[in-house]
């Protein structure tokens, strides 16, 4: 082991036992359903978590969520009860605080035949949210134990989130997130690394949003002249979004949904659709929401038409800062000395890292297991990632953790220019 990490070297190989014990956990938190819609299945791995954090001693909080609301396809708000989120958080005062935050939610429903886990070979297992997330949530509370157990501990503080809905966007933990940024310096968050390891650097932002189309019922083949057909005025809306694509840099807009009309011989009165936009820039959001409203009110002059939009962007991008890419250098050293090599790449997905670099907060939101195909039945995490990746974090905790016992301080994460 190289110099950065020769002190910590006791605290780092106790962790080289863990292996069994990680898997095991990360198996029984994976064959709870836990789809984000399953409020029940979310809190029971919320329980399982807490369960797991107990030896951590820090203060808990299980905290309830503001429903979800849908725009049905009807057109109307409909709401869906979400799990709990759980907060747990210890020596708040230190002068140096770090956030972590891991989801219990899956993509995968109460009733998705994708519910067990199983080994593929002796070193991978597929699974519904083996390595999105829970085999990160097993290496955050490893590392985190590492560093309880070291000597430096005492000189920093931190606090871990559990959300339960990032899978849908976090629409109602955001708020948790935004409001944890005001107390922290440095953030920590568990999504999946690459196959490779690799860690996700930029991100760019993401809005869902909902079209709702009203026109006027009439018979097709009596009174069709009398109908307003919302089918042809939101198709002429998507079809003009549509075209929205190559004109800014690094946005993309993306019909994903449509529904609407019944039976063949009735003028339709009601069409939706729903669509993600991506974005580069924190700018253009701003540019987005101007050009769909222009849309907007160019098809609500139409006669008998009316055109609502809902949503919005809750994803901001992720730009790195100063502060941020020394955080990644940090990581690169400590997985270095550790000898893995850890390449940090771009990527259009988003999580809750965009969030917290929005409020301002540089972080790391891919320090979870090497594993692929989420958000698939081909789900798959490499055991053999669990322990180095426990490493990692725990490298990085003690790290930051020993800069202020010795008053080196970690100034450096403060650095905010060129944001
Ligand atoms: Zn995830």
């Amino acid at each position: 082991m190289s110099d950065i990490l020769t002190p910590l070297t006791p605290w780092l190989n106790a962790l080289d036992s863990e292996q069994e014990t990680m898997l095991k956990h990360t198996i029984s938190l994976a064959e709870i359903n836990s789809g984000s819609f399953n409020a029940p299945g979310v809190n029971r791995v919320l329980a399982a978590v807490r369960e797991l954090a107990k030896p951590l001693a820090g203060k808990e909080e299980v905290i309830e969520l503001k429903p979800f609301e849908v725009i049905n396809d009807k057109g109307e708000a409909e709401l869906h009860t979400l799990g709990n989120a759980l907060r747990i958080s210890k020596r708040p005062e230190a002068p140096l605080r770090v956030f972590l935050c891991g989801h219990l939610d899956t993509v995968f429903a109460e009733n998705d035949s994708f519910q067990t886990v199983r080994h593929l070979d002796d070193d991978t297992i597929n699974g519904p949210g083996v390595a999105d997330l829970k085999g990160g949530i097993v290496v955050m509370l490893k590392a985190l134990q590492a560093l309880e157990n070291s000597p430096w501990a005492e000189h920093i503080g931190w606090e871990i989130l559990f959300n339960p809905d990032e899978e849908i966007g976090s629409p109602s933990s955001v708020k948790l997130i935004v409001e944890a940024a005001k107390n922290v310096n440095v953030g920590m968050l568990y999504e999946p690394s690459f196959p490779d390891g690799s860690l996700a650097g930029q991100r760019k932002g993401s809005g869902n949003f909902t079209a709702v189309c009203f026109g006027k019922a009439a018979h097709a083949g009596r009174e069709h002249h009398l109908g307003r057909n919302a089918i042809r005025s939101l198709c002429d809306f998507v079809s003009k979004m549509d075209q929205l694509n190559g004109k800014r840099e690094g946005v993309t807009f993306n019909p994903g949904y449509i529904n609407g009309g019944g039976a063949t011989n009735i003028v339709p009165e009601r069409c939706i659709s729903r669509f993600n936009i991506r974005i580069e820039k924190p700018d253009d959001d701003q540019w987005c929401i101007d050009q769909l409203q222009m849309i907007v009110n160019e098809i609500n002059t139409r006669n008998g038409i009316s055109l609502e939009l809902h949503g919005s962007f809750g994803r901001g991008p992720k730009v790195l800062t100063p502060a941020n890419r020394k955080l990644f250098s940090l990581a690169q050293e400590c997985g270095y000395a550790l000898g893995m090599s850890i390449d940090v790449k771009p990527t259009g997905g988003c999580c809750d890292g965009n969030n917290l670099a929005s409020a301002g907060i540089p972080n790391i939101d891919t320090l979870g297991v090497q594993g692929g195909n989420i958000h698939s039945d081909r789900e798959y995490m490499k055991i053999s990632s669990l322990v180095p990746r426990a490493k990692l974090s725990a490298a990085l905790l003690m790290t930051l953790a020993r800069n202020q016992a010795e008053g080196i301080g970690n100034d450096w994460l403060k650095e905010t220019d060129s944001r």
